[in-house]
C-alpha cells in the first residue's frame, strides 16, 4: 500500500500512522519525525529547521524536499510507504508529482483527516509523545497507563515545544494558505479519500480502513 495521510495539525495523522503500520507494515515517513530527529541530533539542518518549527512555519522547500527524496528513493519504499506531513504545499506537491513520473515508486490514495479547527487546541495541547518509539498519547484522549511512561516501550513521554496554543495559530494559518490547496490538487486527480477525523480514534480507526476498502 502506498499513501500520503494529510490534514490539520492534531488532525490524528500520527495516531492513525500507528493503526496503518500495525496493518501494512510499511515504512512511516513523517517529515516532522524526521526534522525533530536531526533536531535531537544537532545536525545543522535540525538547528536551522527548529527556528520554523517553533514559530508554526513551514521549514524551506529546498531543504524539505531534499530530505524526503532521500528517504523515498531507499529500496524499502518499493513495496509501500506511508507519508506523513508532505506534500504541505504546491511546490512540495509538484516536486512529488514528478518524482511519480520518473520513477515506479506509485501512489495507491490520499488519506484525509477533515477534522474542525475548533477541536485542535485540546488535542495539541494535551498532546505527548515517546522520546524512544514516538508513540503518541493524550492526557485525556489516549492517555498512558503510567502517567509520563511509554505503555509500548516504557520510554519518557514530552510535549513538543511547538504544541502551544500560540504555534499552533500559525501552523493553522500556514496548513489554511499552503496545504488546503493540495488537498484540492489531489482530489481533482481522485487520490483523496475523506475520513470523519472529528470522531473517537476507534471510530476514526475504522472509517479509514473502511474507505480504503472501497474501490474508488
Ligand atoms: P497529527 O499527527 O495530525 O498532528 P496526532 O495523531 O499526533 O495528530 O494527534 C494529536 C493529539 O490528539 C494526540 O495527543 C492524539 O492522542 C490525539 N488524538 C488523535 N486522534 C484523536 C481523536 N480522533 N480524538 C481525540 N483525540 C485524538
Ligand atoms: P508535524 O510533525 O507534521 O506537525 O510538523 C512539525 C513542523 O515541522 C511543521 O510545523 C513545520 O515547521 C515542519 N515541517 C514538517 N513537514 C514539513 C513540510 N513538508 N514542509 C515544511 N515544513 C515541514
Amino acid at each position: 500500500m502506498k499513501l500520503i495521510i494529510v490534514g490539520a495539525p492534531g488532525a490524528g495523522k500520527g495516531t492513525m500512522s500507528e493503526e496503518l503500520v500495525k496493518k501494512y507494515n510499511f515504512p512511516h515517513i513523517s517529515t516532522g519525525d524526521m526534522f525533530r530527529d536531526h533536531l535531537a541530533r544537532k545536525t545543522e539542518l535540525g538547528l536551522t529547521a527548529k527556528g520554523y518549527m517553533d514559530r508554526g512555519e513551514l521549514v524551506p522547500d529546498s531543504l524539505t524536499i531534499q530530505l524526503v527524496k532521500e528517504r523515498l528513493t531507499r529500496p524499502d519504499c518499493k513495496d509501500g510507504y506511508l507519508l506523513d506531513g508532505f506534500p504541505r504545499n504546491e511546490a512540495q506537491a509538484e516536486f512529488f508529482m514528478n518524482m511519480l513520473e520518473e520513477t515506479n515508486l506509485g501512489l495507491d490514495a490520499v488519506l484525509y483527516l477533515d477534522v474542525d479547527f475548533d477541536k485542535l487546541i485540546k488535542r495539541i495541547t494535551g498532546r505527548r509523545i515517546c522520546k524512544e518509539c514516538k508513540s503518541v498519547y493524550h492526557i485525556e484522549f489516549s492517555p498512558s497507563k503510567e502517567e509520563g511512561i511509554c505503555d509500548n516501550c516504557g520510554g519518557e513521554l514530552y510535549q513538543r515545544a511547538d504544541d502551544t496554543e500560540e504555534a499552533l495559530k500559525q501552523r493553522l494559518t500556514a496548513y489554511s494558505a499552503e496545504t488546503m490547496p493540495v488537498i484540492n490538487f489531489f482530489e481533482k486527480l481522485g487520490y483523496v479519500r475523506h475520513v470523519n477525523a472529528n470522531q473517537s480514534i476507534e471510530k476514526v480507526t475504522e472509517d479509514m480502513f473502511k474507505s480504503l476498502e472501497e474501490n474508488n
